[in-house]
């Protein structure tokens, strides 16, 4: 056991259970001489608004741009503030840079590390137009009351929908609470392309005309440009590969939550180490198996000697970062930074077997035992 590898994440067991149907999408692609915006682009917007239960899903390049352009489509720009996490992946932020609006840092609650309804409230001004929450580490927020707080206050919702693919609230996906969402299908996420890609979920006709024409040079007749655009297409063979993809994409949740109901069972239940909350009702699809743990960094090194690879959700929160730190205090969003040094993500992806999960468990828990 003592030589035992076991890397962070691995697509093996899932492309092989996908590879027949991938290679002949490839070929599907191939052959169809259309390599963008074409039929399988048309295919999986279909599809991935049939999952979710979307009125519409507008595909494009990648997740940053699917924020950027929902923040377009609703107007949001130049004097306006968003309420954004302070604990995020900094594509949240940057987006918001990117439409020159102000970023707003909302703290997160510790448990779950997503911003909460009371929070958020504490953040509004006159100048707020709009709130993205971060359905992190695949865990829904509590969108009934963040949406009720958003229309008492007249704000728009934009859901980042990256991490948490299909998971729901009251049987309703994330992703179909705000009213222009987005999404990555980044290769590592829950649902994932094999190169970049992203997509736009709305009920809203003309959130879903604005963003389709956006990203594609403002165009909604070849040759004809109505508003000042830009190039963020889904490509053919991303589309066609995630048509495959997202057939799967309930199965491989399961087995994500498989693997924290084990994680659950096995780790030694002590104030050490703080799980995340175990919800097999499908509201946390786990993208991410984030732990918290004083002693972070012992215990990383200390996994990695065992041969277990982990990452940390996030180093640097984006208000640390070199490109945003001379707008903020240092010391500004302590429940963030203490969040930044005591996060350690565990594997979890599918095909992780047994074995490893007992094997990483037992090393946590001699950790504990040893060390704290
Ligand atoms: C991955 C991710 C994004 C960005 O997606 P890309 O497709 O890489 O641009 C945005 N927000 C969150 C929370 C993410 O995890």
């Amino acid at each position: 056991m003592h030589d035992m590898k076991i890397p962070y994440y691995s697509f093996a067991f899932q492309n092989q259970l996908m590879n027949d149907e991938l290679i002949a999408q490839f070929q599907n692609v191939l052959i169809s001489a259309t390599y963008i915006r074409g039929n399988f682009c048309d295919q999986f917007e279909k599809d991935y608004a049939e999952h979710t239960k979307s009125k519409y899903a507008i595909g494009c390049g990648n997740g940053f741009d699917a924020l950027k352009i929902a923040l377009k489509s609703l107007g949001i720009g130049k004097g306006d503030e968003v309420i954004v996490p302070a604990n995020t992946y900094i594509a949240t932020w940057m987006a918001v840079s990117a439409v020159v609006a102000d970023i707003i840092p909302v703290e997160p609650d510790s448990m779950t590390g997503n911003i909460t309804p009371d929070e958020i409230l504490n953040q509004i001004t006159s100048k707020t137009k709009a709130i993205i929450p971060v359905h992190l580490y695949g865990r829904i927020c509590q969108m009934d009351a963040i949406m009720k707080l958003a229309s008492e206050n007249n704000l728009f919702v934009i859901e980042d929908n990256a991490q948490a693919h299909f998971a729901k609230l009251n049987n309703k996906y994330a992703g179909t609470f705000g009213h222009v969402n987005a999404t990555s299908f980044y290769p590592g996420k829950n649902l994932g392309a094999y190169g970049d890609a992203g997509a736009i979920t709305t009920d809203h006709k003309n959130f879903a005309d604005f963003s389709r024409k956006y990203s594609n040079y403002g165009s909604g007749e070849k040759y004809y440009n109505d508003i000042i655009g830009e190039n963020s297409r889904l490509d053919e063979l991303q589309a066609a590969l995630l048509v495959t993809r997202i057939k799967f994409a309930s199965k491989f949740n399961e087995i994500r939550v498989q693997n924290a109901v084990m994680y659950h069972q096995l780790i030694k239940n002590n104030e050490k180490i703080i799980l995340p909350e175990l919800l097999t009702n499908g509201e946390h699809v786990y993208h991410i198996f984030r732990i918290r743990c004083r002693k972070r960094d012992e215990l990383q090194k200390f996994l990695y000697e065992k041969g277990i690879q982990t990452l940390i959700h996030y180093p640097v929160p984006p208000f640390l970062q070199n490109c945003y730190k001379n707008e903020f205090e240092a010391d500004m969003f302590p429940k963030t930074s203490l969040q930044a040094s005591e996060s350690l993500s565990l594997p979890i992806y599918p095909g992780l077997t047994n074995n490893q999960i007992e094997f990483i468990a037992d090393a946590i828990n001699q950790f504990t035992e040893t060390k704290l």
